[in-house]
Formats: C-alpha cells, structure tokens, sequence
C-alpha cells in the first residue's frame, strides 16, 4: 500500500497536520476548494486594501501553540499588536496583552505551515471512496486522484459529515458539534471617523466586534480599514440576505452607535462565514480510525480558536504517522 496522505483542507487544521506528515517524512497532498489558503485565518484584499475578514489575533495557552507564535515573530510572519479595547458602553477601556497578529496580514499565519506541502488550491473535494489500493478523492467535475494510504479531513463539522459519508462510527460523532454562521463586514474609509480605541466588542445585538483593522502593524494602508463581524442571531436572520444589502445595515448600525455624519465609505462589502464560530464543541482533540486510516481535525474539535485548530491538527498528524510507521 502507498504511503501518501490526501490533507482536505488548508486551513490552521490542515496546514498543522501537513506539516507533521511531512517532517516525519510522509509524501502528503493537501487538496483545498478555495482560490486561496488559510481558511478562515483569511484576509481579503480588495485592490490595494487588505481586511482579515475571519480570525482578528491569536492567542496561546499551550507551549506547543506558544512556541508556534514564536517561530511567526521570529520570521516576520507574525507580530504583537496591543489595541485598546472598549467593551460595550463602558466608559473605560483596556490594553490587550499577548494578541498577535498575521503580517502583513492575517494569513501569513499558515505560510511557514504551507512551506514544502504540495498543495492543490480550487479543488473542492466531493466524496472520498476506498478500494483495495487505498482511498481515492473524487472532486467535484468527477475527476479523481488517488490512491491514498490515509485521509485528513480538516473542514468544519458540517462538511466534515458530508465527506464522511458511509463512515458513520465517525460522522455520528460529530453530530453534537454547532457551529453558526457570521457575517464580516468590510469598510475603507479616507479619514478616520471611529472613537481613538482601536477595538469595540458587544456593541449591539447586531454588531458583536468592530476592529480599525489599520491599526494592527504593518498593514501601512492609507486611510482608515474597519472590519466588523455581526452577532450569531442576526447573522442567522440575515444568512440569506445579499451581501451588499448586509454591508449596508451593518454599516448603518455602526454609524448609529458612534453617532457618524453620513459618510459615504470608499469600499463597503459582506462575507458569510457560513459555519465561521463554533458553539458546542466535540471535546476531543480529533477523531482517528485505525481501521480505516480515516480521521477528522479542526477547532471544533476542541474549541473556537485558532489555537484549538492548530492543536487539532497536530494531533491527527501524529496519529496518521503512528498509524502508518
Ligand atoms: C469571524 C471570525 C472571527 C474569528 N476570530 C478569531 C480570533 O480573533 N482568534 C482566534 O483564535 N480565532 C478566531 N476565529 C476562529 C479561527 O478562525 C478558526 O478557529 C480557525 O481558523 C479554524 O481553522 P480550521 O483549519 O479548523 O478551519 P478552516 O479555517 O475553516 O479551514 C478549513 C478549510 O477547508 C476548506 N474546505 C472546506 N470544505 C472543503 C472541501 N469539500 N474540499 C476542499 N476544501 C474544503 C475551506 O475552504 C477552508 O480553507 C474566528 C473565526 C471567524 C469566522
């Protein structure tokens, strides 16, 4: 049988994993629906302007997650950014301590995982099937490749279970996970027209977060950028609404906490995370059959953050190279 490992997913999860593979001298092909990396640890650029629509800084809690942070400083893929941060109507507002960010934007974050993976970007994967040579990946056009010794499946839950299919001991796991959606709006400004903090979160029950996204380092645009993610609910009210009409209202809800004049912004736009937050994660690191050399990674898994990805991951990573050694 071939040793080869398919990754489905080039997000913190999928990169994570690849590189564990990899440096344990596995051949890995990561296969990834979107134009680009990075899943939601994502910035979109519209022109010259870059938003980070998805993650907005990572933190860490473990050495493993730590010691990651620092090999991004180091190389310059990463750097601390220290907002002031106002909560709600509060008068106050707060330093963050130990945020970092991507640079020169968010999606740097997975580029030293990126590094030596052969990755295949607008490849969305349909099913996965198995024959006596191994596993093979079928995309969307009916093309398929393979044969795979093992598969990672690192996408969120939801399409998790999609690409399960008949391996139900693994899809009825992730039946108790939840995860909703979030809208992310995108505003340029050519004056700064916000309150001098640089982070408004719980501002209203349409609008959760507000970043002057300008104010991370080296992102060097001219002007002011805003980012603002919506609440859960009105996402779910809102999941069906054209982005542009979103963009507005969330818009028009900002200028109306901050008292605006009526600004025209020079770029507004919306993008659906469509399962971006998770609820209720699975509680376990990741899952792994044996068996069928099958196993599923992603911050779901353990969590909502980037770290609780990176973790995951690595975990599955190490199971697949114990599995096949
Ligand atoms: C709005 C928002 C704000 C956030 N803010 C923060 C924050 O400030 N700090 C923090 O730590 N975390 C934050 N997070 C969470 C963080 O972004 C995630 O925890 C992390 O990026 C998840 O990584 P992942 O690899 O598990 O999943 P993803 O990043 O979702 O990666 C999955 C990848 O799989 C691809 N894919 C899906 N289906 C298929 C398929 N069929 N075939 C091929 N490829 C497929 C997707 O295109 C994607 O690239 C935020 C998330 C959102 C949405």
């Amino acid at each position: 049988m071939t040793s080869r490992t398919a990754v489905i997913g080039a997000g913190l999860a999928g990169l994570s994993c690849a590189r564990v593979l990899r440096r344990a001298g596995h051949f890995v092909e990561v296969f990834e629906a979107d134009r680009i990396i990075g899943g939601r640890m994502g910035t979109m650029r519209i022109g010259v302007v870059p938003y980070d629509h998805g993650a907005q800084y990572i933190t860490s809690r473990s050495t493993r997650f730590r010691d990651f942070i620092q090999e991004l400083t180091t190389s310059g893929y990463a750097a601390p950014w220290a907002p002031k941060v106002k909560i709600g109507d509060s008068e106050s507002y707060r330093t963050a301590n130990d945020w970092f960010v991507g640079i020169p934007g968010m999606s740097s974050i997975v580029r030293p995982l990126a590094e030596s993976v052969r990755i295949h970007t607008g490849r969305a994967v349909h099913t996965i099937s198995r024959d006596a040579k191994g596993w093979h990946i079928w995309f969307e056009d009916q093309s398929n490749v393979g044969p795979f010794a093992a598969v990672a499946i690192c996408v969120p839950a939801p399409s998790a279970q999609l690409l399960l299919g008949p391996l139900a001991e693994i899809s009825d796991r992730l039946t108790r996970v939840r995860m909703s959606p979030c809208w992310a709006m995108m505003v340029h400004l050519e004056d700064q027209l916000l309150p001098e903090q640089d982070v408004f979160s719980d501002m209203s029950e349409v609008v959760r977060w507000i970043a002057r996204n300008n104010t991370k380092p080296g992102r060097g645009t001219r002007g002011e950028t805003v980012v603002a993610h919506a609440s859960p609910a009105w996402t779910r009210e809102t999941e069906d609404a054209d982005a542009d009409s979103v963009a507005e209202e969330m818009w028009g809800e900002i200028s109306h906490i901050f008292g605006l004049p009526p600004v025209r912004p020079s770029q507004m736009t919306a993008h659906l995370w469509k399962h971006g937050l998770v609820d209720s994660s699975l509680g376990e690191t990741f899952v792994f059959s044996t068996d069928d050399l099958v196993g599923v990674a992603g911050d779901w898994c353990l969590g909502r953050l980037a770290e609780h990805a990176f973790e995951s991951g690595f975990g599955l990573g190490r199971a697949i190279v114990q599995a096949l050694d």
